[in-house]
């Protein structure tokens, strides 16, 4: 039996193209014996726009769907930003998550020790701390139904609608608890329920949910509960499962706290265990084309892949070992670098990663 991964690269803009370039030496270097990858590319964002007129030619979204596993860059741009909405590069997103159904996002709020030792501590920065946000990413108030800006008594207003289904929260709230399984065992369920009905809805189904992990301890916070405990104490969480819209504020919360938006993975995965891997940060137009982007974000999201989507667990920890060896040698592109530290280029920084594996 052949065992060859298909995996589809969008690079898109900015440093997304220079960052997975780098991801794919690494994935490269994994290459041989039972583990074999065919690369293919497709366009994304803004530079799918200035080449085919759309964010997400089909083209890209067959590829997609071929796939075993895509792994992006990111996308949009100052160039871009005028556009009408739907031409814009962060659509071509949105449309591929949809139209994949890649309804749980998964956003690991790490922070990598080797880091907060060496380096300029950060007073936020909270050493040790390992939480899984799990983020539901295709329903709610950002896709719910009516939406609109609309006159009425001669003004206008605008109009969205939070939203979910049963069986929308019940697949995200049952992947918050395999994914509790393999880690502490304790999901924490954010919700608004003391004010929203969807979220009454929410916290009663991860209460019936729960009664299949016995194993597993359910409790229940209040978003703004949430977002201040996250600060004050995040070392009391495990796994966090929330909304689509709470999801995407609390993990902007997360990754401050983890003193660098270059080293954040995530990944966006749909019931068949196909999933969209990009970093955590956007497209960086301020340092593009410099080699100055750090590469550990892409690569951490590729293990995630391995993990997730080519069940290498094996190679995922490979990698994820690599990684914290070159930061444990010192080795520090700028954005992690502190005062005085030699500073590396994107493509030096994966070749100490290739080196240590
Ligand atoms: P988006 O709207 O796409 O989220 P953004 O402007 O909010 O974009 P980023 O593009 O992530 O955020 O950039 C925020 C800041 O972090 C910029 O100063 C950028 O240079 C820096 N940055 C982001 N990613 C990296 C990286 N991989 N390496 C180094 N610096 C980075
Ligand atoms: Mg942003």
């Amino acid at each position: 039996m052949s065992d060859q991964k298909k995996i589809l690269l969008l690079p898109g803009d900015g440093i997304g193209p220079e960052v997975v370039a780098e991801a794919r030496r690494v994935l490269e270097a994994l290459q041989g014996g039972d583990f074999n990858i065919e690369f293919s590319e497709g366009l994304i964002g803004g530079c799918a726009v200035d080449a085919h007129g759309t964010p997400l030619p089909d083209a890209t979204l067959e590829k997609a769907r071929a796939a075993d596993a895509v792994l992006m860059g990111a996308v949009g741009g100052p160039k871009w930003d005028t556009l009408d909405r739907p031409l814009r590069p962060e659509r071509g997103l949105l449309r591929i998550r949809a139209a994949l159904d890649l309804y749980a996002n998964l956003r690991p709020v790490l922070c990598f020790d080797e880091l907060a030792e060496a380096s300029t501590l950060k007073p936020e920065i909270v050493r040790g701390l390992d939480i899984l946000i799990v983020r539901e990413l295709t329903g709610g108030i950002y896709f719910g139904e009516p939406r609109g800006v609309v006159e009425e008594g001669g003004q206008r207003v605008g109009i969205n609608t939070e939203r979910y289904s049963e069986s929308e929260i019940e697949r995200i709230c049952r992947s918050a608890f395999e994914y509790a399984r393999v880690r502490d065992r304790r999901v924490c369920s954010v919700d608004k329920a003391n004010v929203l009905e969807s979220s009454q809805l929410w916290r009663d189904t991860a209460e019936r949910v729960a009664r299949d992990y016995p194993d597993c301890a359910l409790s229940h916070m209040y978003v703004d509960n949430a977002a201040m405990q996250l600060v004050r104490g995040p070392g009391q969480f495990d796994v966090l499962v929330t909304s689509n819209l709470f999801g995407d504020i609390l993990s902007d919360i997360g990754a401050q706290l983890t003193g660098s938006i270059g080293m954040l993975p995530s990944a966006s995965l749909n019931r068949q265990g196909q999933g969209l891997y990009e970093p955590v940060h956007g497209s960086a137009p301020d340092i593009a084309g410099q080699g100055k982007a750090n590469p550990l974000a892409t690569i951490l999201s590729a293990a995630m892949m391995l993990r997730y989507s080519l069940g290498r667990g094996d190679l995922a920890d490979r990698v994820e070992a690599a990684v914290k060896r070159v930061l444990a040698n010192g080795l520090r592109t700028g954005d992690i670098a502190g005062p005085g530290e030699a500073v590396l280029s994107t493509a030096q920084m994966s070749a100490a990663v290739v080196a240590a594996l």
